[in-house]
């Protein structure tokens, strides 16, 4: 655990393949379902002293693909899931931003908005930091910030794992076995 005034790391999670199943563009907070071993991760995680932050591209939203507020009851929902099951989120930060529409951003993943704004609001340690999701841009902030990227198998990560693998990130079946990887091998 970390002392008031240290600097935690963070485990910055990838919501649709990682935390959830990724089932396109989901509008509906019913189909919200946790992947098996997300709330013995998060537990671990935050029994080892980590800040946890999803960060996500809603790309729907900006496409009109899905609404802010279908957006925002599946977040509500996830939630709900999460602190249901006796964990929790500390954030969720969301691009909705679709360049080819809406323009450049520095919010959509890879970018590093999100991760910064984080960094500051939690006092984060980004060299500590866990980087994970199914897609390689979940992980080459990492690259950039310092930390671990982290590939998992869930949802598209295993069409990505090779592509990982060549840039020198690890893989892990999911999202409970780059915890117990992590927090067994620490330096
Ligand atoms: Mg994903
Ligand atoms: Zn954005």
């Amino acid at each position: 655990m970390n002392a008031p005034g240290t600097q935690a790391p963070a485990a910055f999670l990838d919501r649709d393949g990682t935390l959830i199943p990724d089932r396109g563009f989901l509008t509906d907070p019913a189909g919200v379902e946790l992947i098996e071993g997300t709330v013995r991760a998060l537990a671990d995680l935050r029994h080892a002293g980590f800040r946890i932050v999803a960060v996500t591209n809603q790309s729907g939203i900006s496409r009109g693909l899905i609404t802010w507020d279908q957006y925002r009851a599946v977040e509500a929902e996830l939630d709900r899931q999460l602190i249901a099951a006796g964990v929790r989120l500390d954030a969720t930060y969301v691009c909705p931003h679709y360049p080819p529409i809406s323009g450049p951003c520095d919010c959509r993943k890879p970018a590093l908005k999100h991760y910064r704004d984080a960094e500051t609001l939690f006092s984060i340690d980004l060299g500590r930091s866990l980087f994970v999701g199914d897609r390689l841009s979940d992980l080459l902030p990492a690259l950039a910030l310092g930390g671990r990227g982290i590939l998992v198998e869930t949802g598209e990560g295993r069409t990505h794992a090779a592509e990982a693998r060549d840039r020198g990130f690890d893989v892990a079946a999911d999202l409970l076995a780059v915890v117990r990887n992590t927090l067994s091998n620490k330096d």
